[in-house]
C-alpha cells in the first residue's frame, strides 16, 4: 500500500518567513493529490516542523516554525481531514524521533509518496528516513519545490540515484491506473 507524506506545507514555509511563490505554486497540485489519495484509501501523513528552543536547526536558520505557533500550522488550503495524521517533527527528517516509521509499518505501507518543501532539505532527508526503513519512494515533480529550479533538480537527481526514488512528472501519473 501507498501512503502520502506531506512535508512542511506549513505557514512558515509557504506564507511566512521562508514563504515563496514557488512553494505556493504547488498547493493546488498537492490538494488534488490528497483528494485522490483519500478516495483510494491511501493514508495521509502531514509532517510539520514544530521546533523547540535549543533545536540544532535553529542555529542554522534562526528561529522558525516554533511549536504551537501559526508558523508551524499546515496552510488552510491543505487542512488535514478526518483520518489524516499530523506528526510534529524537530528535524529535516520526518522519521527522526517520531513514530512515523512504526505507524507506516503497522498500516502495512510499502511505498511512500513524498511531497512538499523543500525538495533539497526536508523532502530529501525524509526520503533518506524512508530508505532506511525499506520503503519505496515516489516523488511527483509537480508537488515539490525548492528555493530554486537548480536546487530542486539537484535534489530529485540525488534521490533517484542514491535512494532509488522513482520521480514522476506529475501527481496525475500516480493517480492514473491505481
Ligand atoms: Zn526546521
Amino acid at each position: 500500500m501507498k501512503a502520502v507524506l506531506v512535508v512542511d506545507m506549513i505557514n512558515e514555509f509557504v506564507k511566512g518567513k521562508f514563504g515563496s511563490e514557488r512553494a505556493r505554486s504547488i498547493v493546488p497540485n498537492i490538494a488534488a493529490l490528497l483528494e485522490g489519495a483519500r478516495s483510494r484509501g491511501w493514508p495521509v501523513f502531514y509532517l510539520k516542523d514544530s521546533h523547540r528552543e535549543g533545536d540544532p536547526e535553529l542555529r542554522v536558520w534562526g528561529p522558525h516554525a516554533m511549536a504551537g505557533t501559526w508558523a508551524s500550522e499546515v496552510v488552510d488550503e491543505l487542512s488535514p481531514k478526518k483520518g489524516d495524521a499530523v506528526i510534529e517533527k524537530r528535524w529535516y527528517d520526518g522519521f527522526l524521533e517520531t513514530d512515523l516509521g512504526e505507524r507506516l509499518r503497522d498500516l502495512g505501507v510499502e511505498e511512500v509518496v513524498i511531497v512538499g518543501i523543500s525538495t533539497d532539505i526536508c523532502v530529501m532527508h525524509t526520503a533518506w528516513g524512508a530508505f532506511t526503513r525499506g520503503l519505496r519512494i515516489l516523488v511527483p515533480e509537480d508537488c515539490t519545490e525548492s528555493i530554486s529550479e537548480e536546487n530542486k533538480r539537484w535534489a530529485l537527481e540525488y534521490m533517484k540515484t542514491v535512494y532509488g526514488a522513482e520521480v514522476v512528472p506529475s501527481y496525475r501519473d500516480l493517480l492514473r491506473g491505481s
